[in-house]
């Protein structure tokens, strides 16, 4: 498979192995973020006229599934701000540059009955089940972005390295599945060099750098799951055995995953993309009102629909057209693997149904983000004479038809993985591509 080096020019390297634009972009989300949580607590109630509400869910969120998470993978990880302070105190270097072996952290192991991405996937669950209040409701947003900040320091003091980042962050989770699609990946340039290398300060740190944070040894990287593209390894490896290459779209998925948490992740995302176009775009008012009614009766009956549609209906179906896929390909092996690796399909159908989802939601509420960048705590301000320009949605003939074709896109790039992956797992692909095929039909009648 083709791949070029960037690091290869030196500018892009010495600008990757830099820590001052890294720190400045760091710094300046950090402000943003804890502004995020400021205009939750002290702005305006009405979501539109809120900082938190309009640069968090709308602003950021189109950046990072139209643009970031598609071309970059983790490449927002590089640079979010959450796990920064905790990770400042665990490795005693507030601000500083270089390892200063004063960190204040426990450094415990994470227990290993949780290295896995289930709580990522309960976090994202929990998050979704709210959102309606979370996208809508300043307060609750800065309590849940307060709860990620939080948690990430609490995570940092008590465990090793970034454990809030790697098992715990909802955001984290669905990156890391879809970073596998991008067409840009961190890797070592030759695993020979690897094995003779001895201190491996690439894992363990040395003066040049940390450790890797994710606690990945770049030797061993298949995918970019769990690469959060930090550049420490960049930084730290003595021979120059690190690269950063441009690669084809969804490369990773030529190696499909083994594992039910990583399976499950791509139902759960398939899945909420669906209820959320269904709830927050959707014509039904008793949907809308049962997702926003929390705590009432009719709220429980939408929880237990969502949940059993993430967790039981959509992948006993799949589960169902894998074992379909076996019968025709006269395999009799068990089908949990297989079921595993098929789940590679679902990844550019759900992140094509996020994308189609995410133009719908940004086209029609972007205005708001010039509005609020004039008055983020929606008091009446007018800081750069943008506050009253009036809502309007945005390319509303154009939408229709994009999403269209995004949901199309997804559908024949789903297929095509389905069927790369098909015959190492045992399976003919007809079935899988025939649910991704009913799935796009739902998708594109709920949104259109
Ligand atoms: S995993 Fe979550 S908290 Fe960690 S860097 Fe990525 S988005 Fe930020
Ligand atoms: S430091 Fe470099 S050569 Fe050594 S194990 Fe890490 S990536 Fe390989
Ligand atoms: S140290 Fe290297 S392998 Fe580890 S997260 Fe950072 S960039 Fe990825």
């Amino acid at each position: 498979m083709t791949r070029h080096e960037l690091t290869r020019f030196p500018l892009i390297k010495a600008l990757l192995k830099n820590r001052w634009p890294q720190l400045a972009v760091y710094a300046a989300l950090l402000a943003g973020f804890i502004f995020a949580i400021f205009a939750g607590f002290v702005g305006s109630p009405v979501g539109n006229h809120n900082f938190s509400i309009v640069f968090v869910w709308i602003a950021w969120w189109a950046m990072l599934i139209l643009a970031a998470v598609p071309f970059f993978g983790r490449g927002w990880c590089a640079v979010c701000p959450i796990p920064l302070p905790g990770e400042w105190l665990q490795r005693g270097a507030i601000l500083e540059l270089a390892p200063t072996g004063k960190g204040v952290s426990l450094g415990r192991r994470w227990p290993n009955p949780l290295r896995n991405i289930w709580m990522q996937n309960i976090s994202f669950t929990l998050v979704a089940l709210f959102s309606s209040v979370i996208l809508t409701m300043p307060l609750i947003t800065a309590v849940v972005l307060s709860a990620m900040f939080f948690l990430a320091i609490g995570s940092s003091m008590v465990f090793e390295r970034r454990a809030f980042c790697r098992y715990l962050c909802p955001v984290g989770g669905f990156i890391g599945l879809y970073s596998q699609i991008a067409p840009l990946e961190l890797r070592v340039k030759t695993t020979r060099a690897c094995a003779s290398c001895k201190e491996k300060p690439c894992y363990h740190g040395s003066e040049a750098g940390y450790g890797c944070p994710w606690q990945v040894f770049p030797g061993g990287l298949q995918k970019n799951s769990y690469c959060g593209l930090c550049m420490e390894c960049l930084r730290t490896c003595p021979v120059d055995n690190i690269a950063v290459n441009l690669r084809p779209f969804s490369s990773d998925l030529a190696t499909p995953t083994k594992r039910l948490d990583e399976a499950f992740k791509a139902f759960i995302m398939v899945g909420a993309a669906l209820i959320y176009a269904g709830v927050l775009l959707g014509p039904w008012g008793a949907l809308k009102d049962a997702a926003y009614r929390i705590g009432s009766g009719v709220w429980f009956a939408y929880v237990g629909v969502f949940l059993s549609v993430l967790f039981v209906l959509m992948p006993s179906l799949y589960a169902l057209a894998v074992k379909a896929g076996m019968l025709l390909a006269k395999t009799s092996s068990a089908v949990r693997p297989a079921f595993a690796a098929m789940s590679a399909a679902l990844v550019p159908l759900g992140l094509m149904f996020w994308v189609a989802f995410s133009l719908g939601f940004v086209f029609t509420n972007a205005t708001y983000i010039l509005a609020a960048l004039s008055d983020p705590l929606g008091w009446g301000w007018n800081l750069f004479g943008t506050a009253n320009i009036p809502w309007q949605p945005l390319f509303t003939g154009l939408l229709a038809p994009l999403q269209t074709l995004v949901l199309i896109a997804g559908m024949l790039w789903s297929a095509e993985t389905a069927q790369k992956v098909a015959s190492a797992a045992g399976v003919r692909p007809l079935p899988v591509i025939i649910y991704c095929l009913l799935a796009t039909l739902v998708m594109l009648g709920l949104l259109l």
